[in-house]
């Protein structure tokens, strides 16, 4: 699930213990491993609220907590999974209402809680047969992510990380979201720093070994503008362009970054 800037706050960027990593790093192999059986249940004809109820199902027998369920107040996120499909972007809610088609391309996020410590992360699939053009922005997008977590270097900064990310969608011409962004993560899903998507090269934090971040490009076929739909969750592109998600939660060690949602 994506962070949303509030404008300047207090800086507290936490440094993680490797015991605490290793929370984290049990959190995102649970993930990696629902995301994995989500991909073979997305087929034509499946409906998100379905998919939600064995996200749910296989987190809570992993023994872990989903986090996105109850999250925030416009009004709680009523679901364990957002699922977003075409022109949404992030934060759709699941439904026994909506129905995947052949073609579409659908964004799952997924989060959870390992004795208090968590991680998140997000893919888009395609559904059956989907356009060409649809294809090259998932691949796009989850090669931005993949600059983007290249870039998260001990001694490099934030605005490295950022500008990585959006040079990958400015080669295809693809819209930037801007106003939901990536985050720090640990003890709370959302915790400081913001990580845009976008930023200049040698520019905001110093990034240093312990940090965890979840890095997350969201790049539109179309232009970057967004928005809200009444339900108080679902990002949609403004020109109604479709949209793709990428999302890993990652630890910064002396050598680099370390994938934390993966198997
Ligand atoms: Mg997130």
């Amino acid at each position: 699930m994506t962070g949303i800037p509030l404008g300047r706050r207090a800086s507290t960027v936490t440094i993680k213990r490797p015991e605490e990593i290793a929370l984290m790093r049990r959190a995102g192999g649970i993930l990696a491993s629902i995301l994995e059986v989500l991909e073979a249940e997305l087929r034509p004809g499946v409906r998100t609220g379905d998919l939600d109820q064995i996200a749910e199902r296989m987190i809570r027998d992993a023994g872990a907590t989903p986090s996105f369920k109850g999250y925030g107040s416009n009004p709680p996120f009523p679901g364990s999974i957002c699922a977003s499909i075409n022109d949404e972007v992030v934060h759709g809610i699941p439904s026994s209402r909506r129905v995947v088609a052949d073609g579409d391309i659908v964004s799952i996020d997924i989060g959870c809680i390992v004795d208090g410590w968590h991680a998140d992360c997000a893919r888009t699939f395609p559904v059956g047969t989907v356009a060409d053009e649809l294809q090259q922005l998932i691949d796009a997008t989850r090669r931005g992510m993949e600059a983007g977590i290249a870039a998260a270097m001990p001694g490099n900064r934030l605005g490295d990380i950022g500008h990585a990310i959006e040079t990958v969608a400015h080669r295809y011409g693809y819209g930037v979201v801007r106003p939901f962004v990536g985050h720090g993560i640990g003890t709370s899903m959302h915790e400081e720093p913001q990580v845009p998507n976008y930023g200049r090269p040698g520019t905001g934090l110093r990034i240093e070994p312990g940090m965890c971040f979840a890095i997350e490009p969201m790049f539109n076929l179309g232009g970057d503008e967004v928005g809200v739909l009444d339900d108080g969750w679902t990002v949609v592109t403004q020109d109604g362009s479709p949209s793709a998600h990428f999302e890993n939660t990652i630890a910064i060690g002396a050598a680099g970054p370390e994938l934390l949602t993966d198997r």
